[in-house]
């Protein structure tokens, strides 16, 4: 069954922070495997522009862990990659991952639910998991494409791969 994870980053530099993310998901989680990743999609913020765009991706895992054990390493993951020393504090998050979808899984514990709530009305996570999955059916919530279909206007902007560094 595969698992799909929010792949999200809006400081330092975003796009490589995602590969960085990717790469890490590939390598460092136990008993599962990388099997695919959509494009990176640019979300520019709206209203007054003091903060960077947010670049997101979903990726797809084949996984033996239990969610909450994929959870726990997802975290992990974010402290990893996302964190970074600032004298003796921890500087802010430069990353974050959600645990999206599980397979068919409807989960509902303190401190996890999947499909991850707010998975219906963000378009950063509709579109990516559209091109990563089109037949795709959301536990609770239907298609992923009649969900795309039924979405307001995005300003997402797919990242073209070759303009990455
Ligand atoms: P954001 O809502 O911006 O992603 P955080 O990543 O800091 O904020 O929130 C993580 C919290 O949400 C954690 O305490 C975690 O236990 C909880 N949580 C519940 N369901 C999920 C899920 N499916 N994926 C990731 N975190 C989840
Ligand atoms: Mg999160």
């Amino acid at each position: 069954m595969p698992v799909f994870v929010g792949i999200g980053a809006n400081l330092g530099d975003p796009v490589a922070q995602v590969f960085d993310a990717l790469a890490r998901l590939g390598r460092d989680l136990p008993e599962t495997r990388l099997s695919g990743r959509s494009r990176l999609y640019r979300n520019p913020p709206m209203g007054p522009r003091d903060q960077p765009d947010y670049v997101n991706a979903v990726a797809r895992l084949e996984t033996r862990l239990e969610p909450r054990a994929l959870l726990h390493r997802l975290q992990a993951t974010e402290v990893a990659c996302g964190r970074r020393r600032d004298g003796t504090r921890w500087g802010p998050r430069l990353l974050d991952l959600d645990l999206l979808l599980f397979g068919g899984e409807v989960i509902d514990e303190p401190g996890l639910r999947v499909p991850h709530p707010g998975i219906a009305e963000r378009d950063f996570v509709l579109l990516p998991l559209l091109e990563l999955a089109p037949g795709l059916m959301i536990p609770g919530h239907g298609p992923i494409a009649a969900l795309c279909r039924g979405m307001p206007g995005t300003a997402l902007q797919a990242i073209p791969e070759e303009a990455r560094a």
